[in-house]
């Protein structure tokens, strides 16, 4: 199922009913064996993973090679290797397919890096509040690593996503709603609307809208948004267009035919989402046979449990509380639009694999077995595929051309996402490409 078995240690391996995708349960000891990261004090490293023994590579990375969705028979040969003060000696391979050469480094998600930055702590840093600068202080490293590591991260969390969609049961009726935030300044406001789960609380796809500032404002602000808005304006439309490519999300989520019934998917009365919905074939024809009905709730209803957008306001309160750039008149704001969206996505990863879908006392439970309390297991994630995926994201590098990803994704990914005021593209390796 995934590129991992031959450097996967045994314990890890999944059981036949697993990589069928099917619910696997474990009582609570088995969990807490599930390894669910590298014990080394450096970090996860794809060569601590396989234990000192031989690397295989399972396809060719060179995009466009005849194996590089899977390499057949004697595909490759030893090529020599070489050494580098940060990882040792390092085996390097040519492709008897395409004559490219490669090593062990290109599977890795530490390619092309000259120093360890340990990914799982880069994570609970930036979801538990920390802004960049004090990420760098706690890692002991510049903001630039901090930088290109959360880029790293990024894709990692976007293809971990997409490979937790097909083990999911997708019965649950789901809510969405734009997360109120801006980048760079208030004059640029966004929203990032995400699709949650009702019963799981499990994040399943989000998207970004950017959006123009509204409300009452004197003509100073008015001015100064006017200057601020002279190289890229936010399109009108935005908001539809963000809810357009949701509601794609939310089609490749859904295994039709429904077999659970009608399916609810819950809003806010905003007209761009009921826009976006009757002028989507697909959604109108699935309402037409019953799949799914959109219903909606007023904003102003008060935000409790019994509300129908409960999960929605639950994940917006962590947001605002766990990434610094959210907090509520934070001198940690966005200034990148790419990299806004890349520690939303980590979060939501963080937020659907990691942690406890609900949890009471003062007990912390180990890793393990946050793992299988976690949202995604309780959206139907067999528990071993999801602590195997946590350790895949810590490790390997993951390809353009091998993940299944949605329309927004593959567009954050090629850094096609312009930052106000002045419309700037992230600046992005050739490697991400591949
Ligand atoms: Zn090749």
């Amino acid at each position: 199922m995934h590129d991992l078995p031959s450097v996967v240690p045994k314990s890890l391996r999944l059981s036949a009913d697993t990589v069928r995708g099917e619910a696997h349960p474990i009582s609570e000891q088995q969990a807490c064996r599930i390894p669910v990261c590298s014990t080394h004090p450096s970090g996860c490293d794809i060569r601590l993973l396989r234990g000192g023994r031989r690397f295989h590579p399972q396809f060719c990375p060179h995009r466009g090679c005849r194996h590089h969705c899977r390499g057949v028979g004697f595909w490759y040969i030893h090529w020599g290797s070489y050494r580098n003060s940060c990882f040792g000696r390092i085996q390097r391979f040519r492709c008897r397919g395409c004559g490219g050469s490669f090593s062990e480094m290109s599977f890795s998600a530490d390619i092309y890096i000259k120093r360890r930055a340990c990914y799982r702590r880069l994570q609970s840093v930036l979801c538990d509040g920390a802004g960049v600068r004090a990420a760098a202080r706690r890692l002991e490293c510049s903001t630039g690593t901090v930088a290109n590591r959360l880029q790293r991260s990024g894709r990692a969390a976007f293809a971990t996503l997409a490979r937790l969609s097909p083990l999911l049961k997708h019965h649950e009726s789901l809510a969405f709603d734009g997360f109120r935030s801006f980048c760079v300044s208030q004059h640029a406001p966004c929203d990032l609307t995400h699709l949650i789960g009702l019963d799981s609380e499990y994040v399943y796809a989000f998207d970004y809208a950017p959006l123009r500032r509204g409300g009452r404002m004197s003509e100073a602000q008015r001015r100064a948004r006017a200057r601020f808005e002279e190289h890229l304006r936010a399109a009108p439309e935005a908001t539809e267009e963000s809810a357009r490519r949701l509601y794609d999300a939310l089609l490749t989520t859904a295994d039709f035919p429904l077999k659970a019934g009608r399916r609810e998917i819950w809003s806010d009365e905003h007209p761009g989402y009921d826009r976006a919905w009757q002028a989507h074939p697909h959604l109108i024809h699935a309402q037409s046979r019953g799949w799914f009905i959109h219903r909606t709730v007023s904003s102003r209803r008060a935000r409790n449990q019994h509300n129908p957008l409960w999960a929605v306001n639950y994940f917006d309160r962590q947001l605002r509380k766990d990434l610094a750039e959210h907090h509520r008149e934070s001198v940690c704001h966005a200034r990148s639009v790419s990299a806004m969206i890349a520690r939303f996505a980590l979060y939501a990863v963080y937020h659907n694999t990691e942690k406890p879908r609900r949890i009471r006392g003062s007990r912390t439970p180990p890793a393990a077995e946050r793992v299988c309390t976690s949202h995604a297991v309780a959206a139907g994630a067999p528990a071993k595929a999801v602590a195997k995926l946590m350790l895949w994201r810590l490790t390997c590098r993951p390809f353009l051309s091998r993940e299944h990803l949605g329309e927004f994704a593959e567009l954050w990914w090629r850094g096609q996402i312009p930052t106000p005021p002045d419309g700037r593209f992230p600046e992005l390796p050739q490697y991400a490409f591949a």
